[in-house]
């Protein structure tokens, strides 16, 4: 994308509403716009990075074996009522009334809707286990909807729900979910630490958070130091669940609401760290909670009908591009993860129409195919800098006309600042590889 053309509103001045980074880098480097109070507008330079965080979602979830759907935004009342749960959701739920006077609903969440469509066509067990997921936004009334795209009012979310037999089926599905979790987030390029959770009128210990750690976090969390060196994805994606899960719980971690002190005090206290952290995704294991209050049943192998078990998943897809800059970002902007970037890199044209540098900046742009944000315009180059690191792409390729008449690039690496002069081939295989 050429930058001169780019629809990329950056701003200068702080916006004095956002009381957190992600939300000012997010309004000053041009990613998204309020459109009414938290509710965004994506921008092109922002939705690249959602769409960025999609594909590795979506990927993962493929990978564990959930199949995709695309339930709509605009839910019936009456599912609501089945479940019991149109009273209980409150004031969060932004409810609708049609032309016909029929109760309508922007959905907060989908248990019921895929409860319905399950029960209108799976009517064996050896139709299971099941994993449907889809990737859609949703609406609360949050009342305080504050730090940009973080706690949003529309928000994007993956959520999954998966249907089993019985609950040793549905105890594998939840930890196929949580492995499937820890290697996106990994991807993602985020450390996020799974903490046991509160299941609420269910009971039982299959409920856990995915926290990334970030000083603004809205909770609390203590954990085990020796989280920070698990690599999720070593194992590939099919390994021993069961060794997976127990190596998993037996670190401790956990959200303030859930901390045990004297399980605490028996972590080596070189281990324990404390800190703050942002909620970006949520598994819940609720068994039979919603087919028993919706009548679905499926016939066992005995020809007797029984009440699936099942889970639900969800991913804060719109809130993990808050949470990334959290966890990434200095005085003069955005550092995105390379896994997430809008782009692989800014070319900087320092001196634009000298024809040395545009045409090494055109042939290095047409290398990138792409992936590339080529700062063609004609401003001084400390602007050009500047906008680079706010943005925060990983890499910047900067041609000046004295490298560029010597076939030579500064390539600089936006995490670390480091600098180094290059062949233009040398930049793109270290930008590409
Ligand atoms: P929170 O405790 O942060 O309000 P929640 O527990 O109500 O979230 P869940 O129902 O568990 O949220 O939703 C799954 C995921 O959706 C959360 O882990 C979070 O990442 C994301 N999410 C929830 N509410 C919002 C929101 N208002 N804005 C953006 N993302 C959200
Ligand atoms: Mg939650």
């Amino acid at each position: 994308m050429y930058l001169s053309r780019a629809f990329i509103p950056t701003i200068k001045e702080i916006p004095s509403e956002a009381q957190i980074a992600s939300h000012r880098l997010m309004l000053r480097a041009g990613l998204v716009r309020q459109t009414s109070a938290g509710i965004y507008a994506w921008l092109p330079l922002g939705l690249r990075v959602l769409r960025n965080i999609e594909r590795i979602v979506r990927e993962e979830q493929n990978a564990a074996g959930a199949q995709e759907v695309l339930m709509p935004t605009i839910q019936p009342a009456e599912l609501w009522k089945e479940s019991g749960r149109y009273d209980d959701y409150g004031k969060e739920m932004l409810r609708i009334v049609d032309r016909h006077e029929r109760e309508m609903l922007y959905g907060p969440t989908n248990e019921e809707m895929i409860t319905d469509l399950f029960r209108q066509s799976v009517k064996s067990y050896r139709e299971l286990p099941i994993n449907l997921y889809h990737i859609q936004w949703k609406f609360r009334d949050e009342v305080r909807p504050r730090f940009g795209v973080m706690r949003g009012r529309e928000f994007l979310m993956k959520d999954a729900y998966s249907f089993d037999a019985d609950h040793a089926g549905a105890v594998r599905s939840y930890r196929a979910m949580m492995l499937a979790y820890m290697r996106t987030f990994q991807r993602l390029g985020l450390k996020a630490i799974p903490m046991v959770a509160d299941t609420g009128p269910i009971g039982g210990d299959l409920s856990h958070e995915f926290i990334v750690l970030a000083p603004t976090g809205e909770s609390q969390v203590y954990y085990d130091a020796s989280f920070e060196g698990v690599d999720y994805l070593a194992g590939g994606n099919n390994p021993d669940l069961d060794k997976f899960f127990a190596d998993i719980t037996s670190r401790y971690a956990a959200t303030d609401e859930k901390h045990d002190t004297a399980k605490w005090a028996e972590v080596p206290e070189a281990n324990r760290r404390e800190g703050r952290g942002i909620e970006v995704g949520h598994i819940f294991y609720f068994g039979t909670k919603y087919t028993k209050a919706m009548n679905v049943s499926v016939a066992g192998p005995d020809g007797k009908m029984f009440h699936p078990e099942m889970g639900s998943y969800g991913i804060g897809v719109s809130r993990l591009v808050g949470a990334a800059i959290e966890a990434s970002h200095d005085d003069a902007g955005i550092i995105w993860p390379d896994a997430i970037a809008p782009f692989k890199a800014a070319i900087l044209n320092l001196k634009n129409g000298d024809a040395a540098c545009d045409g090494l900046c055109e042939r290095l742009y047409a290398a990138m195919d792409g992936d590339a944000l080529y700062d063609d315009r004609s401003d001084r180059a400390g602007v050009k800098f500047n906008d680079a690191d706010l943005m925060g792409h990983p890499w910047q390729i900067i041609v000046g006309p004295r490298g560029a008449a010597a076939g030579k690039v500064e390539l600089k690496r936006r995490a670390t600042g480091e600098r180094a002069e290059l062949s233009p081939e040398d930049a793109l295989a270290k930008v590409l590889g």
